[in-house]
């Protein structure tokens, strides 16, 4: 049993653990059984601002440290999330609600981030520009852009801090983490790592608490210098707005609505797999989960089969539990969102095929059975909006154009998947999607090398890789006149 014994002083500003200044609390649930964890402290706008304030202060020390030294505080990093895996991926799924196994992937994922970012670090080049003009040198310097606030999600509450912090600490910029209300406790766990690794003082701060008071602190101020955010698209859009007066970056990471074309030349077999992969992981609740399926007409019914077996052997149950392959939804009003979607779609004529009610599982949580709906149009709720939840609806398609039509007829674009055998079809859909990542049968796309973000409302930036560092720096231009 995990114990945290000062949960309290959950706020971590100037390298002291401390309470908030009402001494106000919130619980951590469970959100499989329903019990209370713990309690952590609810921080307001002056603890942000002190937040800031202790960010600003430790940014001219930090920067100015060698990219060497701050690559091995990221490595030391990355080796403790790997020594603390199994403490690291019990607090998640006990906050969270994911299977084990999902959580342990989530905490090596984080480690990743960290290990990739202490490369990068040594590796953030400028250049030299040769120039028209006899006499000048002209040099691009990449700077870190200075203090920035990371608002991370609950659905992902480990590694959606790795992949912010990671690159903003390699480039040598100092951070104000705000995570979920719902999952404090991997981000307190991350934050202690990150100090035992020789993070100096002021460089990460943690506050936990109220997301309009905080986020009004941290888009008011002139010292935080962008905000990395992932989330809904209505918050993104909200904070872009309340950066404008102080002309902030901005890297965001919102909501997706990934469709999944399935051709006839697919492998069916890998694609019915990697489907449900895509769809119940984490219970659906994924940004880059499949939100709806196109199969080609002629191989509908084997795939449908296939998918069918499948989901009548997931296993729906606490994710501390051995062979538990879904865990609940996240509270309440998730629930409800997946039930009004399942409810509308079989009023406007939908077949539920598999699920389509709420599980009863002989716990408090709320969990939903895997659901699978055919005869499903485009003015279902399902089809337009994110359901964030286990429920997966299918439509046919014959013309490869027409698919790709329907694929990009949103406003969304996130992530896209399709399942082919033929190369010429893959290369073609594959450029004809409109979206910042396009899985040819793979939709397990997300690595710490790679650059992951959307398009159109779905996010401005690209987290991982070696452009994921380029979101925290400055280009400066030195052009030089000499004698
Ligand atoms: P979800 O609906 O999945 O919880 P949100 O976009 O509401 O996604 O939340 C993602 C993160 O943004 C969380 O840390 C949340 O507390 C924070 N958040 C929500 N509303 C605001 C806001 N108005 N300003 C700043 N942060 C916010």
């Amino acid at each position: 049993m995990i114990i945290w014994d000062d949960s309290l002083n959950s706020l971590f500003i100037n390298g002291k653990w401390q309470s908030s200044i009402s001494g106000r609390s919130e619980s951590v649930i469970n959100p499989a059984t329903h019990e209370k964890l713990t309690e952590v402290a609810w921080a307001g706008r002056t603890e942000a601002e002190s937040a800031i304030q202790s960010a600003s202060s430790a940014f001219h020390s930090w920067s100015k440290k060698t990219a060497r030294e701050r690559s091995e505080i990221l490595y030391r990093t990355h080796e403790l999330l790997l020594e603390r895996v199994d403490r690291l991926s019990t607090i998640l799924t006990m906050e969270q609600g994911k299977p084990l196994a999902e959580a342990k992937g989530e905490i090596r994922s984080a480690a990743n981030f960290f290990l990739w970012y202490a490369e990068e670090a040594n590796r953030l080049y400028g250049e030299w520009i040769p120039s028209s003009i006899p006499g000048k040198r002209l040099l691009v310097k990449p700077e870190p852009i200075g203090v920035i606030a990371a608002i991370t999600p609950w659905n992902f509450p480990s590694s959606m801090i790795a992949r912010k912090l990671a690159p903003a600490l390699a480039s040598g910029c100092t951070v104000i983490l705000k995570p979920a209300p719902e999952t404090p406790l991997s981000a307190i766990e991350l934050v202690s790592i990150l100090a035992e690794a020789g993070v100096p003082d002021g460089v990460v701060n943690l506050v936990t608490g109220d997301a309009l008071e905080i986020g009004s602190a941290l888009m008011e101020s002139r010292d935080v210098r962008l905000i990395t955010f992932t989330g809904s698209t209505e918050v993104g859009k909200l904070l872009m707005k309340g950066s404008a007066d102080t002309l902030k970056k901005l890297s965001l990471e919102l909501g997706g609505h990934a469709p999944i074309l399935v051709f006839e030349d697919a492998n069916l077999e890998r694609a019915a797999s990697q489907t449900l992969a895509s769809k119940f992981r984490n219970s659906g609740q994924t940004c880059i989960c499949a939100n709806r399926v196109y199969v080609h007409e002629n191989v509908k019914e084997r795939f449908i089969d296939l998918l069918q077996n499948k989901i009548r052997h997931l296993k729906a149950g606490n994710g501390l539990e051995k062979s538990v392959d879904l865990g609940p939804l996240i509270n309440r009003q998730s629930l409800d969102k997946v039930q009004s979607h399942v409810e509308d779609a079989i009023q406007k004529g939908a077949k539920v095929l598999n699920g389509g009610a709420p599980l009863q599982v002989d716990l408090s949580g709320h969990f939903y059975s895997p659901t699978l709906l055919t005869k499903v149009t485009n003015d279902m709720k399902v089809m337009q909006e994110e359901t964030f939840g286990p429920l997966l609806p299918l439509q046919t398609f014959i013309e490869e154009a027409d698919v790709i039509h329907r694929a990009n007829d949103t406003d969304y674009g996130l992530a896209a998947y399709l399942f082919t055998e033929n190369l010429s079809r893959a290369t073609r859909v594959s450029e004809a999607l409109q979206y910042g990542i396009v899985g040819v049968n793979d939709v397990f796309p997300a690595v710490p090398e790679a650059p992951f973000g959307g398009i159109k409302q779905s996010g401005i930036g690209k987290e991982g890789g070696s452009l994921g560092i380029h979101e925290y720096v400055n280009i400066k231009y030195i052009s030089t006149m000499i004698d």
